[in-house]
């Protein structure tokens, strides 16, 4: 394979309330299988009144900020949190494009659920002239897509995500079978008084107990 001149940056967004190991475990595991030279994890804003009572936005991103610590391939971009308001992903990609060189390639990293939902994205057509989309899918997963994606599909997806090439335009499926873990039940887990350790980095563990955040109060 040919080595591309421009750098390979994947973004992955999420609430992450709070982050977790499988979060963390997924977006290092296509950062190396697409020797990406960086994968951004960009944390979503949120209306203040939907943020998880005692948690906000700032520590979301802390939490963040304290699990890549020290990974080299991982890092943070906090630019949507710089609004209070949920920002278009269009627009995000077109600010990252903006500091980027025309050949760097960027990779959007999408679960399968998301990626379904993208015809009802603002201005969904014209992600693929920023990005690359990467399709993060199980590998028993039932893939019948809708209706409205099966020309988008049919025209722009390749089937060796390695094989991507420039710096935009195309679809490729990454198959990872997840690791059984959500915030959802992390959440569940610290507000019935019981240990999320194993299930959130250590730095991160620190922090929410730091912070006696996700705990029913006293
Ligand atoms: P919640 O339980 O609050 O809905 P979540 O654990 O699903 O949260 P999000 O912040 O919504 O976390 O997820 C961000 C991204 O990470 C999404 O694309 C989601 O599909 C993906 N993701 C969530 N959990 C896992 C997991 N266990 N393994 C791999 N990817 C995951």
């Amino acid at each position: 394979m040919t080595k591309s001149p421009g750098r390979r940056v994947g973004v992955l967004g999420g609430t992450f309330d709070p982050i977790h190991i499988g979060h963390l475990r997924s977006a290092l595991e296509v950062a190396e299988g697409l020797t990406l030279d960086e994968l951004r994890l960009m944390p979503n804003a949120r209306p203040p009144h939907r943020d998880t009572p005692q948690v906000s936005a700032q520590d979301r991103l802390e939490m963040v900020r304290c699990a890549v610590a020290g990974v080299p391939m991982l890092s943070v971009d906090a630019r949507e949190l710089a609004r209070d308001t949920p920002s278009y992903t269009i627009e995000t990609l077109e600010l990252m494009r903006a500091e980027m060189a025309a050949s760097d390639q960027l990779f959007l990293l999408l679960g399968w659920d998301a990626f379904c939902g993208l015809p009802s994205w603002h201005r969904w057509e014209e992600l693929l002239q920023h990005c690359h989309i990467l399709v993060l899918q199980r590998p028993d997963a039932d893939v019948e897509p809708p209706d409205a994606l099966r020309n988008l599909l049919a025209a722009r997806s390749v089937s060796d995500p390695q094989a991507l090439a420039g710096p935009a335009g195309n679809i490729a499926f990454v198959w990872q079978t997840p690791l059984a873990v959500s915030a959802t039940q992390i959440r569940q887990l610290l507000a019935s008084g019981k240990s999320v350790r194993f299930l959130v980095p250590d730095a991160v563990l620190a922090y929410i107990d730091a912070h006696n955040l996700y705990r029913a109060p006293n």
